[in-house]
C-alpha cells in the first residue's frame, strides 16, 4: 500500500528544493563583469568558456524544469486519484519504487524495457 501522504510531502519538499536550485542557477548566471585583458586569446577563450557555461546552465535549467513538471504531474495524479499507476502497462507501480522516485511514471518492468529499447536504438 502506497503511503500517499508521505509521497505528497516528499514531492512538496522536492519541489521546494528544485525551485531553490533554479533560483541558485539564475543567481549564478549573472554575466561576469571581470574580463581578462592582455593575451589576445584570453578574451576569446573566456567567451568560449562563458558560452559553454551558458549551455551547461541552460541544460541544467531544462532538467530542473522537467523535474518540476514531473513533480506537478505527480501531485495532480495524487489529487485525481490516478497516482501510482504505470503509464505503459497500467499496473500499480511498486510502492518501494515510488518512495525512492515519487515522480516515477512507469513500473520497474516497463522502465527496464524502456532502458533496453533505448540502448538498442
Ligand atoms: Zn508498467
Amino acid at each position: 500500500m502506497t503511503d500517499i501522504k508521505k509521497i505528497k510531502s516528499l514531492l512538496e519538499i522536492e519541489k521546494k528544493r528544485l525551485l531553490e536550485e533554479l533560483d541558485q542557477l539564475n543567481a549564478d548566471g549573472r554575466p561576469s563583469e571581470e574580463r581578462r585583458e592582455g593575451s589576445p586569446f584570453g578574451k576569446r577563450e573566456e567567451e568560449a568558456t562563458e558560452s559553454l557555461e551558458l549551455e551547461k546552465r541552460l541544460a541544467m535549467e531544462q532538467r530542473i524544469k522537467e523535474q518540476l513538471t514531473a513533480n506537478d504531474d505527480a501531485v495532480r495524479k495524487i489529487d485525481s486519484g490516478t497516482y501510482g499507476t504505470c503509464e505503459s502497462c497500467g499496473k500499480h507501480i511498486e510502492p518501494a519504487r515510488l518512495e525512492i522516485l515519487p515522480t516515477a511514471r512507469r513500473c520497474m518492468n516497463c522502465k527496464a524495457l524502456q532502458a533496453k529499447n533505448a540502448k538498442s536504438r
